[in-house]
C-alpha cells in the first residue's frame, strides 16, 4: 500500500478515510466518529502514530499494516454477527471438507457442482488463507463462469443455506480466529469420494499421470527458456488432456458437466492462464504461441 514514505499527519489522514469504505463494505451501522475513536484510543495504535515520522520505509509499511488490522478489529467490534450480506458467496464458492462428503451422499451437492483442483495448481488454500501452488488435491463447488460468485448464490441467497458446506457454516467475516479451524481438518479429495473399485480409477489415474499439472506449470512457468523437447511435452500434455475429455464424453457417455471433477480442471485453461493459445489446426495444434494483448481483448 504504501510506495513512499509519507508524514503523519498525512498517515492519520489517510487512515480516517480509508475507514468510510471499510465501515460500508462491513455492513457496519455503526457511526464513523466512534470506530476512528475506538482505533485512536487503542495503545498499538498510538505506539506507531508516535514513532511515525522515524520510521524506514520498510517499517512504514508494517506499522501501515498493523493500522489496518486494528481498523479492521474496530469495526467488526460493532458488528460481531453475520448479516447474511452474501458478500463471502459472491467472492468464491467453498472448499470441501471430510465432513461434506455427507452432502454428496444424499444428493445434496451432485458431481456436476463440484470440481477437483489437483496437486500443482494455483489454487486459494483455505489453510494457508492465500493463493498458493496447491501440495495437495482439493475439491471445490464451483463458481459461476469459473471465477466469483458460488454455483448456489442465487437471488441473494443461498439456495443449500441449511445444508452448506462446513466452510460456510465456520468461516466468521468478522473473526479471523475462525480462519485457523482449516489447518485441522482434511480435505476432501476424489479418493475420499469415489470408491476403491470405482470403474474410471484406471482412466483418472492415467491422466494424472500423463496430465501432471506440476509438470505443466513449471514448463510454462519458464516458458523464455522452453526448447522444443518441452514444448513437445506441454503439447503432449494439453493433447492428452483434451482426448480423454473428447472420448469420454463421446464414447463412455460422461456428461460435460462432470468432466471437471473427474479430471479437474482442462490443461488448457492453465495454458491461458499463463498467456498461451495454441496455434494450428484444430484438433492437431503445432505450437504453443503467446496471446497477444489485442487478442485477449477481443477474446
Ligand atoms: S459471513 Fe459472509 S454473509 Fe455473513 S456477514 Fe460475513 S461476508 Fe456477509
Ligand atoms: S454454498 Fe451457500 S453459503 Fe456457501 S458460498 Fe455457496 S451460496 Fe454461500
Amino acid at each position: 500500500m504504501l510506495a513512499e514514505r509519507i508524514g503523519r499527519d498525512q498517515f492519520g489522514i489517510l487512515w480516517r478515510q480509508i475507514m468510510t469504505s471499510l465501515l460500508k463494505a462491513a455492513h457496519s451501522k455503526a457511526k464513523l466518529n466512534e470506530v476512528i475513536k475506538a482505533v485512536e484510543e487503542d495503545p498499538a495504535y498510538k505506539e506507531i502514530y508516535q514513532k511515525w515520522d522515524g520510521l524506514t520505509l520498510e517499517e512504514m509499511a508494517e506499522a501501515w499494516q498493523k493500522t489496518n488490522a486494528l481498523m479492521t478489529k474496530a469495526i467488526y467490534a460493532t458488528r460481531p454477527f453475520c448479516v447474511r450480506c452474501g458478500d463471502c458467496c459472491q467472492e468464491s464458492s467453498p472448499t470441501l471438507y471430510e465432513e461434506d462428503l455427507a452432502l454428496l451422499m444424499n444428493g445434496i451437492l451432485d458431481k456436476k457442482d463440484i470440481l477437483t483442483l489437483r496437486k500443482g495448481e494455483v489454487g486459494y488454500s483455505p489453510k494457508e488463507g492465500r493463493t498458493v501452488i496447491l501440495t495437495e488435491e482439493l475439491i471445490k463447488v464451483k463458481e459461476k463462469d469459473g471465477e466469483g460468485p458460488c454455483i448456489f448464490y442465487k437471488d441473494k441467497v443461498c439456495g443449500i443455506y441449511e445444508n452448506r458446506p462446513r466452510q460456510c457454516r465456520t468461516l466468521e467475516c468478522w473473526n479471523p480466529e475462525s480462519f485457523e479451524v482449516f489447518s485441522s481438518l482434511k480435505p476432501l479429495d476424489r479418493r475420499a469420494i469415489l470408491a476403491e473399485d470405482h470403474p474410471l480409477w484406471e482412466v483418472i489415474t492415467a491422466h494424472e499421470k500423463r496430465c501432471s499439472h506440476e509438470v505443466l506449470s513449471s514448463i510454462l512457468e519458464n516458458r523464455q527458456e522452453m526448447d522444443q523437447t518441452s514444448e513437445d511435452k506441454a503439447l503432449d500434455i494439453i493433447l492428452y488432456d483434451l482426448h480423454v475429455r473428447m472420448f469420454m464424453e463421446e464414447k463412455a457417455g460422461m456428461q460435460k458437466e462432470e468432466m471437471d471433477f473427474f479430471f479437474g480442471r482442462p490443461a488448457l485453461q492453465t495454458l491461458s492462464a499463463y498467456g498461451y493459445r495454441l496455434e494450428g489446426e484444430e484438433g492437431q495444434p503445432t505450437k504453443i504461441v503467446k496471446i497477444k494483448v489485442n487478442e485477449s481483448a477481443s477474446a
